[in-house]
């Protein structure tokens, strides 16, 4: 790890080149990798060198990645994954087996909650849904002999609450099992949920790290700070012989980095969620503007949120950086330089006023996208849920009037322009 500031890791961390070598990261598009004899090949086979033999599992683009994004949050080791779903899943998955048990968050990406709640189920892991508010009672009471980690995400999306990792942490670790949190809306430059007790990280990097809507990619990252071995019947996938790999013991052979050796050479070997080089060279270029853009975001998103409240048409508005914001002390606490760029909020009205409003935008579109550099909109009850009932969606914890608006970095005064003729063309 280097003792550079976020903003330097953003652009220095990763790839170094040395004397006469490309100063951009290249982009290694081949699948595979030569060698001299059958020997070396061999000890890469057995993990007993490291090296790139073929990009199911490894490549060197991706692994330059994986490692800037490990090193701006403050992590050990790091890998690149297809998608933020594929990171969610191989991040619990690389620990939680067929009979085991978790706890999340209740208040997460609907795609996490359908991950956890139908397939996950499928495969005979379990998992208890508490709201982000829930006390250290009932999180405790949440624990079963077979429970292996709790999942929390740092800002949720849509509703973007606040985690309080350090309830959650500490009651994670009295229970021996890691805390692991999606990362992706604050950005390691917003918030590092390894400083405040997290043990992985994980990200859509489809959203700010990537920033300009190119490509969808996933990454995990390992703290290296969760000691498995002292949790060896827990945790036997890590500390007990992998029989595909000719008896090694992860923690023992690899230590700090046994977590994501591990989700690489077996999850990665098995389910194949590998990231194109072509994407991860994209989300390189997209991370070194990422601090720059991110400021932008919060600044901009500050300004529109005040510009909403002072309309007087809105109903309700969750944004944790307005005082008055049920978040925002935890808001000051963990991420006092800012949050992101997203908020959702209701007008006066019902799903109609809602659907009017969205299609009276001119420059802001509406989009199954968050967190990139374009303004835009979605209104669930129309889109992503659009099946569901008033009531159903209220059970889903989705208000039917929640419009979540994700602000873009174009100029605040226009953005502002453009929700103000939409709101006039909507309330007259
Ligand atoms: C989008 C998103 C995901 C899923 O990521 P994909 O890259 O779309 O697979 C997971 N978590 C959060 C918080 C997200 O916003």
């Amino acid at each position: 790890m280097s003792d550079y500031r976020i903003g330097t890791k953003c652009i220095q961390s990763g790839w170094s080149p040395k004397n006469g070598e490309p100063r951009a990261l290249p982009i290694y598009q081949s699948t595979t990798f030569k060698y001299e004899s059958s020997d070396e090949m061999g000890a890469l086979f057995d993990l007993e060198k490291s090296g790139w033999f073929y990009s199911r599992l490894q490549n060197p683009t991706c692994d330059y990645v994986a490692a800037k994004i490990a090193d701006m949050e403050g992590g050990v080791a790091g890998q690149l994954t297809s998608s933020g779903q594929a990171a969610n899943f191989y991040a619990i998955f690389n620990i939680c087996e067929s009979g085991d048990h978790f706890i999340t968050s209740a208040d997460i990406y609907g795609g996490t909650y359908n991950l956890f709640n139908v397939t996950m189920r499928k495969l005979g892991i379990e998992c208890t849904f508490l709201g982000n508010d829930a006390t250290p009672e009932e999180i405790q009471a949440a624990f079963k002999p077979n429970t292996k980690c709790i999942f929390g995400e740092t800002i949720s999306n849509p509703t973007v609450k606040i985690y309080d990792f350090e309830k959650w942490a500490e009651i994670a670790h009295k229970n021996g099992v890691p805390l692991i949190i999606d990362n992706t809306f604050a950005t390691p430059v917003n918030c590092r949920p390894f400083e405040w007790g997290a043990d992985i990280v994980t990200h859509s990097t489809t959203k700010y790290l990537d920033g300009h809507a190119l490509s969808v990619g996933g990454c995990i990252v390992d703290s290296g700070n969760f000691d498995w071995s002292k949790y060896p019947e827990k945790f036997p996938g890590l500390t007990t012989p992998d029989e595909s790999y000719h008896g090694l013991i992860y923690t023992e052979k690899f230590g700090k980095g046994a977590y994501i050796t591990k989700s690489v050479s077996q999850l990665m070997r098995d389910l194949g969620s590998m990231q194109a080089p072509q994407n991860a060279f994209l989300i390189n270029a997209g991370i070194e503007t990422l601090q720059l853009r991110m400021q932008r975001h919060v600044e901009n998103a500050r300004k529109c949120a005040d510009f909403l409240k002072e309309s007087g048409h809105l109903a309700w508005i969750n944004f944790s950086e307005l005082e008055d914001d049920p978040y925002h002390a935890l808001q000051q606490k963990y991420m006092p330089g800012g949050t992101c760029g997203v908020m959702c909020f209701g007008l006066k009205g019902d799903r109609a006023t809602a659907v009017k409003f969205m299609d009276s935008l001119k420059m802001i579109s509406i989009e199954t996208h968050v967190a990139d550099s374009k303004s835009c909109v979605l209104h669930p009850a129309s889109h992503t849920h659009r099946q569901l009932s008033d009531e159903q969606l209220k059970e889903a914890g989705i208000q039917p009037d929640l419009i979540r608006f994700s602000v873009g970095i174009e100029e605040a005064e226009d953005i502002i322009a453009d929700l103000d003729q939409a709101l006039k063309a909507t309330f007259g």
